[in-house]
């Protein structure tokens, strides 16, 4: 066989095998989806659904559980073009080093507050809850509060989560789990994060 013929044989066989698949799953839900792990990619997935739920017309919701040093590109770009009301940011001072931990809790719950209003609201789509899973790493929310109101959400909202970690009960109730895996990043080459990219 040449390598033409070779080629379209295997695709062939390849879309047989998909096609099947395809067939097979028939069944019609909503998704938890967690995207964690060591490696860069997490929110930045995140937002990609975002953009894809929104090409859509789909409404989504999006809570991120941690203010980093500046101001990311994807609150820039949600501030100007989204309605203010999807997008919260657990502001308040909530870095790597804080030292103030009553102070944490309190933004970890309010911030919590406004994903479960969210998380009850049927005309979200898609809700985004970027940094979660530090949170329940902390103990700063409780895992099987967050756990029963993901899992308890209007039937035809899906929900991201990212965040390092996450634990067993998490994955447990998402349907889709994906592990970024650290393989090399140019910090550790001490190269700054860099905009548009890492921010
Ligand atoms: P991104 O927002 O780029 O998708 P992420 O959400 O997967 O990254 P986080 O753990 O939330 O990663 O960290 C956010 C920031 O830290 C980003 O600027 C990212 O480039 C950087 N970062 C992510 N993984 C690593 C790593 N393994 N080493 C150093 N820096 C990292
Ligand atoms: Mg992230």
């Amino acid at each position: 066989m040449d390598k033409d013929a070779k080629h379209k044989a295997s695709m062939e066989k390849q879309k047989t095998n998909v096609d099947a698949s395809i067939a097979a799953a028939d069944t019609d839900k909503s998704l938890v989806v967690l995207l964690t792990g060591n490696g860069k990619g997490k929110t930045s997935s995140a937002f990609g659904m975002v953009m894809r739920a929104m090409g859509y017309g789909q409404r989504v919701g999006i809570v991120q559980f941690i203010k980093g040093e500046q101001l990311s590109g994807e609150e820039l770009f949600a501030r100007e073009n989204l309605p203010q009301s999807d997008f919260y940011q657990m502001g308040t001072g909530f870095t790597w080093d804080t030292q103030d931990r009553q102070a944490d809790i309190d933004a970890a719950q309010r911030t919590w507050h406004e994903a479960s209003r969210m998380l009850t609201d049927p005309n979200y789509d898609l809700v985004i809850l970027d940094e979660l899973t530090y949170m329940l790493a902390f103990g700063y929310l409780s895992e099987s509060e967050v756990i029963g109101t993901v899992d308890g959400r209007p039937p035809h909202q899906s929900v991201v989560i990212t965040g390092r970690g996450g634990g067993a009960a998490l994955q447990d109730l998402a349907d889709t789990v994906s592990e970024v895996k650290d393989v090399k990043h140019a910090f550790n080459a001490g190269v700054k994060a860099r905009k548009g990219v890492d921010y």
